[in-house]
């Protein structure tokens, strides 16, 4: 079926663009794309590439980016962008757009009863695309426990647990909320006391509002895996698009059995079932020794996200394409690398029909990098580090079809 935006693209011919991008190493495995190939871009939808170009074809700005890599804007899945209403908010121009991410996704920091100042405070004046995980707990997530490192947390009470009305948020405001977020944790859940009933209400309210889940799994009461008749387990209880954030953190609740050096069936099993595997890089939430032994064993992440926050900007995260260079490290191939913060994000928060991907309708936002040689440690959240060879430098992003240059 062709439809009216293809119509759009072949009629256009010898007409003017608005900017066309030259030269560049295209790059889109969901597309299968990997070759030098031009972009042309108008009203802020990529409208031609390739051949559909043609000599004739004028444009307001051509930009040549001959020996760059051209994909999809970056897509940050988590992130913490409520800045000034929570002691962990970044904010997401300079640590999204400067950084070669046109999306960043918050991770829960706000709640149904604080969502509304994260739409009009961050989301509206941001040039970066801001989306959200609205969180379980009515008031959101302000710290990464309320109090600090200490006992104290979103969920320590049921009374902050209100399901319905978290349902009630995401739907009432489906442009930006893609998703419900819980964290599963002794230390912010009255020392695990309210953890099954939190989880059981959030597993019911994103199956309610048909969003996917993110779950952050740690120090927690709930099993990795249970076959138990009514038993809850993480990622074990989770269903396919739901999201389990964290994948490589070294907590006791890890994927990986530290005594017997082997990953716990259910990360593979959930992976298999199409649970989104997801990085959470984090302060605390990434250690070498789980990433090394996960690749060992073929565990790929399927999104890869900073879990960026006021905690870990300057320190062990830094960036997404920081963590996207410790998955180059690894081995993961870069095109996986690629797709993991371009067209999987995407779809797993059902906006691949509006960006993610490079085909012709689709927004045009766009990061265009280079891979370079760059020694450097890289350090996991217990100080172990490891060298990083190549680095993810992003130099130009486009948003919407607007050219930005970036600062580095
Ligand atoms: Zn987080």
């Amino acid at each position: 079926m062709e439809n009216s935006k293809q119509k759009k693209a072949s009629t256009l011919a010898r007409m003017d663009f608005d900017l066309i991008i030259k030269n560049g190493h295209v790059l889109d495995l969901s597309s299968k794309i990997n070759k030098v190939m031009d972009l042309a871009i108008l009203h802020g939808e990529i409208v031609a590439s390739g051949k559909e170009i043609q000599q004739s074809d004028q444009a307001h700005q051509v930009l040549d980016v001959s020996g760059h890599y051209v994909s999809a804007g970056w897509i940050d899945l988590h992130t913490h962008v409520y800045e000034h209403a929570t002691i962990l908010g970044v904010n997401p121009d300079i640590c999204g757009l400067q950084k070669g991410v046109t999306t960043m996704v918050d991770g829960g920091s706000s709640g149904a009863m604080t969502f509304a100042g994260l739409r009009k405070f961050i989301v509206e004046p941001s040039e970066t695309r801001v989306l959200a995980f609205l969180h379980i707990a009515c008031h959101g997530l302000a710290g990464a426990a309320c109090s600090g490192n200490e006992s104290g947390g979103e969920s320590d009470h049921l009374n902050a647990i209100k399901q319905s009305l978290c349902v009630q948020c995401v739907k009432d405001n489906p442009d930006i909320i893609v998703g419900i977020k819980v964290r599963l944790d002794k230390s912010i859940t009255n020392n695990g006391a309210t953890e099954h009933e939190t989880y059981a209400r959030a597993l019911w309210a994103s199956k309610e509002a048909q969003v996917p889940l993110m779950v952050h799994h740690t120090n927690s009461s709930i099993p990795l895996g249970s076959h138990a008749q009514g038993v809850l387990s993480c990622p074990g209880s989770l269903r396919k698009g739901d999201i389990y954030t964290h994948t490589y953190h070294g907590h006791p609740s890890s994927i990986l059995d530290h005594s017997a050096l082997k990953l716990h069936p259910s990360a593979k099993a959930a992976q298999d079932k199409g649970v989104i595997m997801d990085v959470g890089h984090g302060q605390g939430s990434f250690d070498w020794l789980v990433a090394k032994k996960a690749a060992s064993e073929n565990l790929w992440p399927d999104t890869i996200s900073t879990d960026l926050h006021s905690g870990n900007v300057n320190g062990t995260a830094q960036s997404l394409p920081y963590v996207m260079s410790k998955f180059l490290a690894l081995g993961m191939p870069l095109q996986k690398i690629v797709c993991a913060v371009t067209s999987t994000p995407a779809k797993c928060i059902n906006r691949d029909k509006e960006f993610g991907r490079i085909a012709n309708g689709l927004c045009a936002d766009l990061t265009i990098f280079k891979v370079e040689s760059k020694l450097e440690l890289a350090y996991d959240a217990s100080q172990k580090s490891q060298f990083l060879k190549e680095q993810f430098i992003p130099k130009i992003v486009i948003r919407e079809g607007r050219v930005i240059r970036l600062n580095l």
